[in-house]
């Protein structure tokens, strides 16, 4: 298996929000790339030192307490004071090799956490050469300029130059949860105290609530009022889950029942074979081989080595994880909620459609100029737009208007912007107040929802009435509909709400979002696997409608918009979300509402989301997806994951991963589980027979427990999804990992195999010596073991199959436990190290056999479920 690292050049990199200003630049161009190299040089990245390094000293000491390790320094000593000097060195050396091991594995997990927390962290959006670019937060250098949007925090230090009515969140620093007000200073030079309204001073790790702007970085990293605070920004951290919280309860109550079991075993030996100090000792053996065969140490660290790998692999599928709980929610997730815009659809708009007083024009049809008429509608929607817009549509206006009238007098280059009226969540469109350069005359242009432009220019019932057949015409087609319209007001007359201006209607605007290629089958395979898809959007209903159908979303015939939405009460919505996948003209407000529907009806709800407004939601469902490319800071800070590539398909990949992710936990605990019956019955039983030797002592439980075990879950770790795990339904979330059927079958197994080792002992014992029989029966233990990975990799597909399925960890791990096994009981050395005496081979084989076939039944009763349908 490839080692999670360096990676981060894999990760697409997208620069898809590269949100415009409607600042103008003027004249900053910001550094060369020579200048930000030097800078970078001189003053290093914009950074704060991560959490301190654990030093070898730390881990050392937290090794030293696992019970493991006191339990191989107890068995050392006892060697060493029975005068066995060659046995405790042997164990004394194990601890090193526990050491060696701990480290390796907490090396694997923190890289992959590093990894994660790399790409995770804030990004800066910066003018360098004249150009934006979309950079790591860490790439920041003072000079840099920096574009700061809503919902960005601010990357570093620095004096606002340009902005507009810009509010920051510093309370990061001041404690003040206030936002306060900042104003762009062009010669500011000093950054002043955080807090305080009106101050050109923006800080790095506060937050944008409002407004934009572009600040002149001062100072970075450690230079900046954060660093040298000291704190630091939430990072990921691996948050114990509900797994590893059940195993958690798992492990308590298996060293319970080992420590009971030990004390028995060093109490019957003793007594059983007549007391005497020597006898105790080797009592106090057998008991501290007990205790290891039965402490579930593996436990834990399969389940935070299978969860941090997990969380590697998903990131391989453009998904970070946050928030480690998500790689196991995942796989339970039963309901979608995905935006369309950029989510489902591409994101990528066309102007398609023009309509003017009933008629429609199509672009693609047009061969000739655009009629004359049509003229304005473009003009003014393109006055409503920012002038080196980000957002698609507007771009698409761009594109039109470069192609469609470009010599003519429609375009305005010399007017200059008096006022912009945002979009709000109450009225779907923008205004902008142009000053034409013609005395104190102004020219408004709006565009936006069809019916919020109609509400702006007081339309007449009937005009209203041929209006929304238009739309309705134009949306049922999936297109995206605009309604643009324009006034005249004077320069004093602006007022502060556009509702207040007077607006005449022009006409109305299509556009084309084509559906991304991969959704529909992506849809299906959600289906299949019984996770419902719903689609919010703030689109009109018949458009989203339109995109559900082509999406293959299951009902779309209902569609519940934002006010009827507003009218229902929590019950009654909650009723309704049964059935309704498509919700429309939605504010990201009511998203909450629709999360906490959903969860009321039990389901677990996955929902993604990119603006500061999503955060709720995305806090409250179960997992939150933001948006890497379009999502604001805020937004992947309150969410689970974060999609690199903002592609739905991303997320069904995703879940598949997490249910593979699931099924293979499962697997290796079930393995575990299995393994740990036979050694603890084989170190056990003997104790209670005063003329058996002891089978399995200290050395041989460390080899199988330490070596063998661990190395056979990571073939778990590695296997691929069972076939099925995208056409059953998704798990229940109060399902145990431990199910009675997984314990029991588990059980079964190491039982069986508990019970063939026996036989090859009892069979071995006559006419062998004990050190012969001891040899015999380890070697079928060890080919057993690796019988019952092969036969578990899958629970539907039988073992002679599953050879062929490629596992790259498998061939490592069978190869070298056969030469281990070799070693042990051919090389003198060795045998005698593990009590061994040399073997017949016919008896050799013979046990090798018996290893063989002891769980084959397993391969039976899959056969069999395998006809009755599936199993888990
Ligand atoms: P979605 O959920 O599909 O991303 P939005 O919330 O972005 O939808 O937009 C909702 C509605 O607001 C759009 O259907 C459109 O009518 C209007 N709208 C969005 N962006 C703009 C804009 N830049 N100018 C005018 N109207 C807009
Ligand atoms: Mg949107």
């Amino acid at each position: 298996m490839s080692e999670p690292q360096d990676h981060t050049s894999e990760m697409p990199k997208k620069e898809t929000r590269v949100t415009s200003t409607v600042l103008d630049l003027g004249g900053l161009s910001g550094l060369s790339e020579e200048q930000v190299q030097e800078r970078m040089l001189q003053e290093g990245p914009n950074e704060l030192p991560a959490q301190k390094k654990r030093s070898l000293l730390t881990i050392g000491l937290e090794v030293a307490r696992e019970p493991m390790f006191l339990m191989l320094v107890a068995a050392g000593s006892l060697y060493l004071l029975m005068g066995e000097p060659t046995d405790a060195l042997m164990l004394l050396g194990f601890v090193f090799v526990v050491m060696a091991i701990t480290i390796i594995q907490e090396r694997r997990t923190e890289r992959a956490l590093e990894a994660l927390r790399d790409l995770s962290s804030p990004r800066a959006l910066v003018i360098r050469g004249g150009v934006h670019r979309r950079i790591a937060g860490r790439d920041v250098v003072r000079g840099d300029f920096v574009v700061l949007c809503e919902g960005d925090r601010v990357p570093a230090d620095g004096l606002l130059r340009r902005g507009i009515n810009l509010s920051v969140d510093e309370s990061l620093l001041t404690g003040e949860s206030v936002p306060v007000r900042k104003a762009a200073s062009v010669d500011a030079r000093e950054l002043d105290k955080p807090g305080g309204d009106d101050l050109p001073s923006v800080f790095s790790g506060t937050l944008v609530t409002s407004g934009q702007g572009i600040a002149e970085i001062v100072a970075t990293g450690l230079r900046s009022e954060l660093g040298k605070i000291g704190k630091a920004l939430e990072q990921v951290e691996p948050e114990s889950t509900l797994l590893q919280k059940e195993t958690g309860r798992l492990v308590r109550t298996f060293a319970i029942v080992g420590l009971m079991a030990c004390t028995l075993v060093v109490v019957v030996f003793a007594l059983t074979r007549g007391g005497g100090a020597d006898v105790w000792k080797q009592g106090l053996l057998a008991g501290i081989a007990m205790a290891m065969a039965t402490l579930p140490e593996e436990f834990p660290v399969v389940l935070t080595v299978f969860l941090a790998l997990g969380a590697w692999r998903i990131s391989r599928s453009s998904v970070l994880t946050r928030r480690m709980p998500a790689v196991e929610t995942l796989g339970a997730a039963t309901v979608l909620c995905v935006d369309k815009t950029g989510t489902l659809t591409q994101n990528r708009m066309t102007l398609r459609k023009l309509a003017v007083h009933g008629n429609t024009i199509d672009l693609t049809t047009l061969f000739t100029g655009l009629p004359e008429e049509l003229h304005s509608l473009l003009e003014n929607a393109i006055l409503a737009s920012k002038r080196d817009p980000f957002d698609p549509m507007e771009r698409a206006l761009h594109e039109a208007g470069d192609h469609l009238v470009k010599d003519t007098e429609h375009l305005h280059p010399d007017w200059s912007l008096a006022r912009e009226y945002p979009l709000t969540p109450g009225l779907l469109a923008v205004s902008h107040a142009w000053s034409t350069g013609n005395g104190a005359e102004m020219v408004v242009a709006a565009k936006g929802a069809p019916e919020a432009i109609a509400d702006l220019c007081h339309l007449e019932p009937a005009l209203l009435e041929s209006l929304s057949r238009e739309v309705e015409s134009l949306s049922s087609q999936g297109l995206r509909v605009l309604g643009v319209a324009r006034g005249l007001t004077g320069q004093t007359s602006l007022p502060e709400a556009h509702h207040d201006l007077a607006f005449e209607f022009i006409g109305l605007l299509g556009f084309e979002d084509p559906l991304r290629p991969t959704v529909p089958a992506a849809v299906a395979e959600c289906q299949a696997a019984g996770v419902r898809v719903v689609m919010i959007t703030g689109d009109y209903p018949t458009t989203a409608q339109s995109i559900a159908r082509q999406a293959g979303l299951g009902n779309c015939e209902t569609v519940i918009s934002g006010p009827e939405l507003d009218r229902m009460s929590d019950e009654e919505l909650a009723r309704r979300m049964g059935d309704v996948q498509v919700f429309a003209r939605v504010v990201p407000e009511q998203k909450l509402r629709i999360v906490n529907a959903l969860k009321a009806n039990r389901e677990v709800v996955a929902m993604t989301g990119d603006g500061v407004n999503d955060a709720p939601a995305l806090k409250a469902a179960h997992i939150g997806i933001a948006m890497g490319g379009r999502g604001t800071d805020v937004a992947r800070e309150s969410a689970s994951l974060v999609l690199l590539d903002d592609d739905f398909s991303s997320i069904v990949a995703a879940i598949r991963l997490g249910r593979r992710i699931f099924d293979n936990i499962k697997k290796a605990i079930a393995f575990i589980l299995a393994v740990h019956v036979p050694i603890a019955g084989l170190s056990m039983l003997p104790v209670f027979f005063a003329d058996w030797p002891l089978l399995l002592l200290p050395v041989h439980i460390v080899f199988l427990e330490l070596i063998i075990d661990p190395s056979c879950t990571l073939i778990f770790e590695a296997e691929d999804a069972e076939a099925d795990v995208m056409r059953r339904p998704p798990r229940n979330p109060d399902e145990r990992l431990f199910s009675r059927r997984t314990i029991g079958v588990a059980v079964m197994q190491g039982l069986s195999v508990l019970a063939v080792c026996l036989i090859v002992f009892l069979l071995a014992r006559t006419g062998h010596s004990a050190d012969s029989a001891r040899a015999l029966t380890f070697a079928t233990l060890v080919v057993a073991f690796i019988v019952i990975i092969l036969v578990n990799r899958s629970w539907t597909r039988s073992a002679f199959e599953m050879l062929r399925v490629p596992n790259a960890a498998q061939k490592w791990v069978v190869i070298g436990a056969c030469a281990f096994l070799a070693v042990v009981l051919l090389v003198p050395v060795a045998q005698r190290l593990f009590y061994f005496a040399p073997l017949h081979p016919t008896d050799l084989i013979f046990s090798l056999c018996a290893g063989l076939v002891c769980v084959l039944w397993f391969e039976v009763v899959k056969h069999a479920k395998r006809h009755q349908g599936t199993w888990t």
